[in-house]
């Protein structure tokens, strides 16, 4: 049973994970990124799920984007 990182988006084993790492479901090698990056990927992250929330809108409620 692996734990998942929710920045390489894969499940690793538990000793990939720090404590900290652990508990922010951050692998050792993500967490060893620099800050920068790993706010990008936040922020990508973030559009991102915006965007599906926007697609899913026009797809249930086709009416409202037009
Ligand atoms: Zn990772």
């Amino acid at each position: 049973m692996g734990h998942y990182c929710k920045f390489c988006g894969t499940t690793q084993p538990n000793e990939r994970f720090s404590g900290k790492g652990h508990r922010n479901h951050v692998c050792k090698k993500c967490a060893a990124m620099p800050r920068e990056k790993r706010d990008a990927i936040e922020e990508g992250m973030e559009i991102d799920s915006i965007l599906k929330q926007y697609y899913c809108v026009i797809a249930c409620f086709p009416f409202m984007a037009s």
